[in-house]
């Protein structure tokens, strides 16, 4: 299996009047060809910031301190997103890798139709001359399951449904047929039996368009039915990876243990992650140490003192955590 992606040491902070925020500190994340990768965390824990950041979508006061994103391009190349100009990388924006936000009405202009948005983006990526593009649209709406495409492309984003407006969205993102989609929070504003259509759509998009999907949740029901792989953000840090089996049957991190608990059942309910005792931890001028020491019921003195370790448990499970570094 090859990478698609491999994010190292990335590392975002914010300059704000209130004091520096340590919104990402040394993360990272490994995509290969064809898999399906959840980044799993709460409100506040980084992930959304951090999957910005890998194409540098990051604005000031933000700023990338450190850190790369070596990427493989259709052509075999390989490049480190963080390095390239802006110019280069919005060419792979929207192209090669592209983005699905939680609220499909703020990705869609209402003065365009669900066609306009598709065919922007396959005239500015490819060259196609709109008439082809419009027509390419049409095909994708069937893509997504949209009924009628043909009088749907034609529609504004107000005479379209949440659901709806998200499967424009999501035709717009693989109009080019990406190598990798990143998704944050796809079905978060949708009710629940449209929240299981876009996750089983988006399922059937990786193996019919052979990319890769990397989809941000608070959700452990989302993860237990999407991914192959996960990683636990806490505090703007990686907290533990692992496949997704080892993650629900045998979590190594105390935050990923508590957040399994919080859940009585990830693998048969859908719930989420804010039953946590405790308040998400301040990132602002942070101090060394493990930031989930004060939520911790296993904290050690050292704990709040020294960053904690990498300990790699074998089989691509990895944990950040004084508990299991070996003395
Ligand atoms: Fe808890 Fe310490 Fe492990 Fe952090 S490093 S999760 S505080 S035991
Ligand atoms: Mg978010």
């Amino acid at each position: 299996d090859r990478q698609v992606l491999s994010a190292r040491g990335v590392t975002v902070r914010f300059y704000t009047y209130a004091g520096v925020v340590h919104a990402v500190t040394d993360a990272y994340l490994d995509v290969y060809e064809g898999e399906s990768v959840a980044l799993v965390g709460e409100t506040g824990s980084g992930k959304s910031v951090f999957t910005k950041a890998l194409t540098g979508l990051i604005d000031p006061p933000g700023r990338i301190e450190s850190g790369s994103v070596l990427f493989r391009r259709r052509d075999g190349r390989v490049v480190d997103l963080l390095k390239l100009s802006p110019e280069e990388v919005r060419e792979i924006r929207g192209d090669e890798i592209s983005y699905v936000f939680q609220d499909p009405s703020s990705a869609l202009d209402p003065l365009y139709t669900a066609g306009d948005h598709i065919a922007e983006t396959i005239t500015e990526h490819r060259g196609v001359p709109k008439g082809d593009a419009l027509r390419e649209a049409v095909s994708l709406l069937r893509d997504v399951m949209i009924p009628n495409p043909e009088v749907r492309v034609k529609n504004y984003p107000h005479e379209l449904s949440g659901g709806m407006r998200q499967r424009v969205v999501i035709a717009t993102a693989i109009a080019n047929k990406p190598r990798l989609l990143i998704a944050d929070e796809p079905t978060t504003n949708l009710d629940v039996t449209v929240q299981a259509q876009i996750l089983d759509l988006l399922k059937d998009l990786r193996s019919k368009y052979g990319m890769s999907l990397l989809l941000i949740t608070h959700n452990l029901g989302v993860v237990a039915e999407t991914a192959d792989r996960v990683y636990v953000m806490y505090g703007g840090r990686i907290a533990e990876t692992a496949d997704v089996y080892t993650v629900f049957e045998s979590p190594a991190h105390p935050y990923t243990q508590l957040l399994l608990r919080s859940v009585p059942n990830p693998l048969k309910k859908i719930e989420r992650l804010e039953s946590i005792p405790g308040t998400v931890p301040n990132l602002i001028d942070m101090k060394p140490g493990c930031p989930f020491a004060p939520r911790c019921p296993f904290a050690m003195e050292v704990c709040s003192r020294e960053d904690p370790p990498r300990v790699d448990l074998g089989g691509g499970h990895v944990v950040h955590c004084w508990l299991h570094a070996k003395r």
